[in-house]
């Protein structure tokens, strides 16, 4: 599966939830080649913005579409990699902020090599 056919797949199934991908392709695109590099690497698609720890059991909180998605959808109007966002945030009527990690720093620092 290429990137253009992980979005059309992605594409009406999340819509159907009332999350949208980023109108920006030029953006949208690598991150979802990045999900499919991950998927080769550790067999899932862990975040294409965020280090993975390597272990599903560890990593399940970050595998796309993570569990911080909804809070950060509803509070931002964009997942941390604002690869899923409403459609409010497409259009450009909410203004576009840097979505904070959510991810508990443990892990963060884990992922880094440092836990
Ligand atoms: S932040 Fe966005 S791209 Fe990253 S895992 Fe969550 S939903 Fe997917």
């Amino acid at each position: 599966m290429d990137a253009k056919q992980l979005y059309e797949k992605l594409k009406p199934i999340q819509e159907a939830k009332g999350y949208l991908f980023n109108a920006d392709m030029s953006y949208t695109m690598p991150l979802l080649e990045n999900l499919l590099v991950n998927k080769e690497r550790y067999g899932y698609m862990s975040c294409p913005c965020r280090l993975a720890i390597g272990t599903f059991e560890e990593d399940r909180d970050i595998v796309c579409p993570c569990v911080y998605r909804d809070p950060d959808v509803a509070e931002y109007g964009a997942c941390f990699c604002a690869l899923y966002v409403n459609k409010e945030w497409n259009e450009g009527k909410i203004e576009h902020k840097t979505v904070p990690e959510r991810r508990p720093a443990e892990k963060v620092m884990k992922a880094m090599g440092l836990g």
